[in-house]
This record gives structure tokens, sequence and C-alpha cells, in this order.
């Protein structure tokens, strides 16, 4: 088991032309990331965003243009992709349809001459691991996409690498079974503390997976931290938007002062939130720039409730919980509630801010304002 380090890292593809979501023509555009021995790593982001050429250099099967990619000690540039003792599970399972699941498995022992005896002893090793024993026979046209993310999974660990990487390898199953097989990779990497990188599009498989997370946008890292931290203490706007489920209610504010205390106002509302006491040494009486808060930090105040009356604008029931859309200026702010009464929109609430958990953002660049 290897820990991987990514130094300065660039990837330019020639034919790419000017695509809006590579920065500077660059896929991948000075990328510094370590992911320690034994740790679970997350490459986070949208569509585009350079995950999957991150992940391809670092398995070989696309050059480099420019930095240092280090597995374990070694600087593996250079090295073919069966020299840098990876293994590989991508988003397509690639299995050999003329093979069972057992000889698709062994395939990559047998093409390294293995002996037959151990080849069978791994085998039935990782079989039960990941719960194809009962299928060893069957060929892969029979098998359902959970089944064959299994057996792609198995081919990739069986080679007991230094480095486990996946793409997506969640990505075509339906979403019970998608559940299903988190639970399955969560269990499995704990049974082979292996050194994995796991790319995902999908905040929740990575927030529910990974030690630590690489948000990348346009190419470029944006935070890496653990799922706590780049929930409660997001870098910028783009990550505090992209972490979390509905995603945080960003709004532009105009702070402004009354009687010693600020308050964020907004445009076209009369809703007023506290700004928390850390922030007061860096705003001002009229500061503008962008106001944060998760669904989760807004609440139904009850009847000797000092929150704002407000209207709701939307409402829906998904059984453990309810979300409630409240029209504030232009935008409709989230809340998310326990609360087992059925709203419908045009009911009022007392609308209570948890002001303490807003964040700041600035108007331009949306990096966070930190208090000082
Ligand atoms: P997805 O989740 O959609 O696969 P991603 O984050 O993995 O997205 P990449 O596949 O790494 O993103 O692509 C990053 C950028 O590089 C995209 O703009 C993509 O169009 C471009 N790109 C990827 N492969 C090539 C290629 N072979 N030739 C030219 N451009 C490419």
């Amino acid at each position: 088991m290897a820990g991987l380090k990514l130094v300065h890292l660039y990837k330019r593809y020639e034919n790419s032309g000017k695509k809006k979501s590579i920065q500077n023509n660059y896929a991948v555009n000075d990328l510094n990331l370590e992911c320690a021995q034994g740790e679970f790593l997350a490459l986070l982001g949208p569509s585009g965003c350079g995950k999957t050429t991150t992940l391809r250099m670092t398995a070989g099967l696309e050059d480099i243009t420019k930095g240092d990619i280090y597995i374990g000690d070694t600087r593996v540039n250079d090295l073919a992709p069966k020299d840098r003792h990876i293994g590989l599970a991508f988003e397509d399972y690639a299995m050999y349809p003329p093979m069972t699941v057992y000889e698709n498995i062994a395939f990559n022992l047998r093409a390294k001459k293995v002996d037959k005896n151990e080849i069978d002893r791994r085998v039935r090793e990782i079989a039960p691991l990941m719960q194809v024993e009962d299928i060893l026979d069957t060929m892969p046209v029979k098998l359902s996409g959970g089944q064959k993310q299994r057996v792609n999974i198995a081919r990739a660990i069986i080679r007991r690498p230094e480095l486990l990487l996946m793409d997506e390898p969640l990505s075509h199953l339906d979403g019970k079974a998608r559940q299903a097989m988190r639970v399955e990779i969560k269990r499995l990497i704990n049974e082979i503390k292996c050194t994995t990188v796991y790319v995902t599009h999908d905040q929740l498989e990575a927030m529910s997976l990974a030690d630590r997370i690489a948000i990348i946008n346009f190419g470029v890292l944006q935070q890496v931290g653990t799922p706590a931290e780049v929930y409660d203490n997001p870098v910028n706007e783009f990550v505090a938007s992209f972490i979390g489920e509905p995603p945080m209610n960003i709004m532009e504010t105009k702070i402004i002062k009354k009687d010693g205390n600020f308050f964020f106002t907004f445009e076209g509302s009369d809703l007023n939130i506290h700004v928390p006491e850390r922030y007061y040494s860096v705003i001002e009486d009229g500061f503008k720039c962008k106001m944060g808060v998760r669904p989760m930090d807004l609440l139904i105040g009850d009847e000797n409730s000092k929150g704002t009356p407000e209207r709701i604008a939307t409402f829906e029931n998904l059984g453990d919980e309810r979300r409630i859309g409240i029209r504030v200026g232009n935008t409709l702010m989230m809340l998310i509630t326990e609360n087992e009464r059925r709203y419908k929109s045009g009911d009022i609430i007392r609308l209570e801010v948890r002001g303490e958990k807003t964040h700041l953002f600035d108007l331009e660049t949306g990096n966070r304002i930190r208090e000082k």
C-alpha cells in the first residue's frame, strides 16, 4: 500500500479547442494533491472538471503535460501502467464476454503468469469479499449491473494494488442498487485497507465514503478536507453550493447596523438575520456581500416566536423530512424541517435563522470572507 502525490500537475489536450469547462485551455490546472497511505480520497466536481483526466494520468493512460506523479516514493511519470502497481475500476465494466466471472477475475493474474493454484486461492479469497462466490461460473451477459460492478472491483483488487483508482464505479446503477453498492464499497475498503482515489460527481457518495474530499472546478482544486471540513467551512461559494443537498442558500445581502448590531437584509424582503459577532471587525454599515445559510439552519418558530413572518411558496413532503421554499426577494430560500405538519403554499410561518451558522462570501470572487 502506497500514498499518492500529485505535484503541479497540468493537462492540456491538444485537440480540445476553446472549451468553456477548460480554464486557460488546461483540463487539469496546477493540481497539488496528496492521498496518504491507506486513505480514501474522493475527487469531486461537476462534469468536465478534470477528475477522470487526473485519474487517467495517475494510471498512466494519459500523457502528463507538466508536473509529477509519485506513487509511494517512486516518480511514475515514465512508468507504464502495468508497472505502477495500481488497480483500476472504471465506470464501464469492460468484462470479457466469452469468459465466466471466475475467468474474468483471474484474467490479470493469468496474464502475469501467476501460478494456477495461487490464482485459484486469490479468486476464492476475493469472491466472498465482493459477494460473487455464487456467480463464479456465470457469463457476464447474465449479470445485473450491481453484479458486474462487483466483478469489476474484484478484478481491480485481486492484484493487491498499491493504489486503487475508481472512476464513477456506481454511475450505471440505479438508486437502490447504487446505495447498496456504496455501503459495500465502504465495507470492502475497511477490510482491504487500500489507498483509494475515487472519482465522483455525486457529493453524497463522496461525503459518505471518503476520508477526505478534493473538490475541483474547471481543472482547479478548490478545497481539500474531511467531509465535515468542506461542509462546515467551505472556502468559497462554489464548494458551499456543491456540498449539501439541497444546497446552501446563497443570497445577495446588504448588511445594516441597528442599535450597535449588524443584520443581513435582502432587497424586496422584510427578513433580517443577525450577523455573527465574529464578523463585526470585517464589515460595516452598508456592506454588500453574499450570505450563505444551510436549509437545516432555518427553523420554523412556535406561536411565541419573534421570527419574521414569511409566506410559504413551495412545500414538499419527502417522508422523513419536509422542504419548504420561501421567497426572499427574487430567490427561493429552502428550509428543511422534521416538523410533521403538512403546510401548503400561502401558509405563514415564523422564520427563525441560526444566525451563527451563516457564511459570508465576496460578491466578486465568491471567496469566503473570513472573520479576523
Ligand atoms: P466527467 O465526469 O463528465 O467524465 P470529468 O470531471 O471526469 O468529467 P474529464 O473527463 O477529465 O472531466 O474532462 C476534462 C476536460 O477535458 C473536459 O472539458 C473534456 O471535454 C476534456 N477532455 C477529456 N478528454 C479529452 C480528450 N481525449 N480530448 C480532448 N479533450 C478532452
